[in-house]
């Protein structure tokens, strides 16, 4: 029987996930089907609770439904546990063959980011000053990964300026002694950062690119990489402010892609190539 899997979302019209896992489902020769699945904002544990009933193995969960992806879990891995997100769930088969014994949480973004930046992208995250801008579902997921390898600095921005104090203040009892901290949109006009990752959906409603920048030209210096998370939108107003300061920059399909490895192997646990899909995906 063909093992069933899904992204929740919503949106999630824009989701490339069922493309990426096919491939990687033809490259290992697992059947597996894919599909997205769009959830009303209310009912995430409803609809998962459907899915599951289906005799499905796993989903992806992206915005905003990860921290209910959280809670919803039965079992945590240590990363899922350290962000306080999710965005992969296993399901887990009883012993008679019935699925919904257990469900496991994990999340993959952060190890998804770092993969990409430091091994795709040649950047060392080690010594750097890293601006996180995005205190939501995606940036719990990468915060902890990035603290794992040993930036100088990590500060966290965001519009809603609570949540970055509360996602500084979580890293700084998870991980003792790093240099996690919060600073007001206001305030980061003569901050220099090696590394500017934006982890806000703000990309994803801008109508033409030009809405107000997230954060001021002066952030960027010559040597910055200018990392935006969502995909598929062509140069938005973070990427453009950015390469006009002389940034390099890049979009987050290298993150969506080594994240979905990463969530292949917890599904499936054979390692995929990421390489030739990122490199497909990026050509359009
Ligand atoms: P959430 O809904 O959990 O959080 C949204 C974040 O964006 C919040 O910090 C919110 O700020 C901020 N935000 C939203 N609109 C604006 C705006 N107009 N101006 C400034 N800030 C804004 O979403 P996620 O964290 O799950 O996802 C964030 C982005 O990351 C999405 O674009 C998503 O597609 C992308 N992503 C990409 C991945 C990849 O593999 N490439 C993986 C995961 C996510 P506030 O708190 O003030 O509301």
């Amino acid at each position: 029987m063909t093992d069933q899997y899904a992204v929740i979302g919503n949106p999630i019209a824009h989701s490339k996930s069922p493309l990426i896992h096919a491939a990687f489902a033809r490259e290992v020769g697992h059947d597996i089907s894919y599909n997205r699945m769009l959830v009303p904002i209310n009912q995430f544990r409803a609809a998962l609770d459907e899915f599951r009933s289906k005799g499905a193995r796993g989903a992806n969960v992206t915005l905003p439904f990860k921290f209910e992806a959280f809670k919803y879990a039965t079992q945590l891995t240590d990363r899922a546990k350290a962000s306080g997100a999710v965005n992969v769930l296993r399901f887990n088969e009883l012993g008679d063959g019935q699925s919904g014994a257990e469900v496991l949480g994990d999340n993959t973004d952060g190890i998804g980011l770092t993969r990409d930046i430091t091994q795709n992208l040649g950047m060392a995250l080690k010594g750097a000053r890293i601006l996180l801008i995005g205190a939501g579902g995606a940036a719990y997921g990468v915060a902890g990964a990035l603290l794992d390898e040993s930036p100088t600095s990590l500060t966290i921005t965001n519009r809603t300026y609570v949540k970055a104090q509360a996602l500084a203040a979580t890293l700084s009892s998870k991980y003792p002694g790093s240099n996690a901290l919060a600073i007001s949109t206001d305030e980061l006009a003569d901050q220099p950062f090696d590394i500017i990752i934006n982890a806000t959906s703000a990309s994803m409603t801008e109508p033409s690119g030009n809405e107000v920048p997230l954060v001021p030209a002066t952030c960027f210096g010559k040597a910055s990489l200018a990392y935006e998370m969502m995909y598929g939108k062509g140069q938005t107003a973070f990427l453009q402010i950015a390469a006009q300061s002389g940034a390099r920059t890049a979009d987050g399909v290298g993150m969506l892609v080594e994240q979905a490895a990463e969530a292949f192997f917890v599904w499936r646990g054979v390692k995929v190539k990421t390489a030739p899909l990122i490199s497909s995906l990026k050509q359009g």
